[in-house]
């Protein structure tokens, strides 16, 4: 094939449902030919400009790709035989494969997802009443090296293309039966069961330092026309990259969390090392701008890590610090990984902490516990997965599950 563009991303083939799938370079152009997944909106109409056709076009595939599950140019019945005929020539349509899919017995789901170049990240599915969360990654492994995360433990990787950002939430809603996995819909083109509610960038990786892919990605999660999600649905979150804060505002505002952990410097400096360039002073203050500009508030995440950050000074500072602030936060029991010097505050201390936090005028809730039996931490699947790959590599490499 010459010239052709991947509408969804990732590389592989079979393993998603579907049939089978060329394998691929993640978004990129494949072997001359281009990704169309990690496409948004305009870019998909100046891809059909390109070759002659009218802006609908872009609508029409949109709605194939991203509400019907359809990877197959030729199965999209409305599009004229001659433009099928030719995007199968210059397009092709590529998720990523799932290496490993694993059921929590609280209904929390978590796939391992293999990319190109052997790369592998991580996407869970979180079901709640009346919602579901899917939290997706945005780069393989991270280079911030938070103290308390085992995505930060294996080092940075790459970014993730836009393909492969979105081609997890294709994944994730054929996986779950949300689309009519690639079948043609004749009758419908309506989405009844909406089994993903909410998308968080919250995996592996600090999406402000990606945001160039991170951007379609998001648009097309917000686009009618793809997943339809509210920009209060779509939450981004990061570890303080400041100076991207604003670019996210110009570009893509969606709600922002923050991954905060402690409220005075040196302490953060500990835990989240991008602290020492930029402080929370300056996060705070990014923060401000962000959520009267975007008219939203924003969410601190606090990792509770016993004897580190949780006692009732920490909370009271806390509390400090936010004021002015259009806040909420989410206490979150830390989930153990191996090598980890740290250990989950008890549920007594988190609810005084939370406390503090409530009658200091701080909206704030306890996080409840997901998917404890697989792995649930951030980055920890890839981890063992990785470690046993260097262990042994042929069984990995021939496909052996986990
Ligand atoms: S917590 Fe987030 S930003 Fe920090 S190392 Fe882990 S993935 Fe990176």
């Amino acid at each position: 094939m010459s010239d052709v563009t991947n509408l969804l991303g990732g590389q592989g083939a079979g393993g998603y449902g579907g049939p089978p799938l060329p394998v691929g370079d993640g978004g990129r152009r494949m072997s001359g030919v281009t990704n169309l997944l990690g496409l948004d909106r305009d870019a998909l109409e100046g891809f059909f400009a390109g070759i002659g056709e009218r802006p609908f076009r872009a609508t029409q595939v949109m709605k194939w790709l991203h509400q019907q599950g359809v990877a197959e140019f030729q199965a999209m019945s409305n599009l004229a035989k001659t433009l099928r005929a030719r995007l199968t020539e210059i397009a092709t349509v590529v998720p990523p494969v799932v290496t490993a899919d694993r059921a929590s017995r609280d209904g929390t789901r978590k796939w391992l997802l293999g990319l190109a170049r052997g790369d592998a990240v991580e996407t869970v599915f979180i079901p709640e009443p009346g919602r579901g969360t899917l939290c997706v990654s945005s780069q393989v492994g991270c280079a911030l090296d938070c103290s308390f995360c085992a995505t930060g433990k294996q080092g940075f990787g790459r970014n993730l293309e836009a393909a492969e950002i979105i081609g997890q939430v294709w994944l994730a809603a054929r996986c779950l039966g949300q689309v009519p996995r690639g079948e043609p819909l004749i009758t419908s083109r309506v989405i009844t069961h909406r089994a993903i509610t909410n998308v968080v960038l919250m995996g592996m990786g600090e999406p402000l330092l990606n945001l160039d892919n991170v951007v379609p990605a998001m648009r097309l999660m917000l686009d009618d026309n793809a997943y339809g999600l509210s920009r209060r649905r779509v939450t981004l979150s990061t570890a303080g990259v400041v100076p991207q804060i604003e670019r996210l505002r110009e570009r893509c505002p969606v709600s922002l969390a923050v991954s905060l952990h402690a409220p005075v410097d040196a302490l953060r400096d500990e835990l989240v090392p991008i602290n020492k360039r930029y402080p929370i002073a300056e996060l705070l203050a990014a923060c401000r701008c962000y959520a009267e500009a975007t008219d939203t508030r924003i969410t601190f995440e606090y990792v509770m890590l016993e004897g580190v950050n949780d006692d009732l000074a920490c909370a009271r500072e806390l509390v400090k610090r936010l004021r002015g602030v259009p806040a909420k936060v989410n206490l979150i029991p830390f989930n153990p990984i191996p090598q980890s010097p740290y250990r989950r505050s008890p549920p007594e201390v988190i609810e005084r902490f939370r406390e503090v936090l409530l009658s200091g005028g701080i909206m704030s809730i306890t996080r409840r516990t997901r998917g404890e039996d697989i792995d649930a931490a951030c980055g920890q699947l890839v981890g063992k997965v990785m470690a046993r790959a260097a262990r042994h590599r042929p069984a990995v490499a021939a496909g052996a599950t986990l």
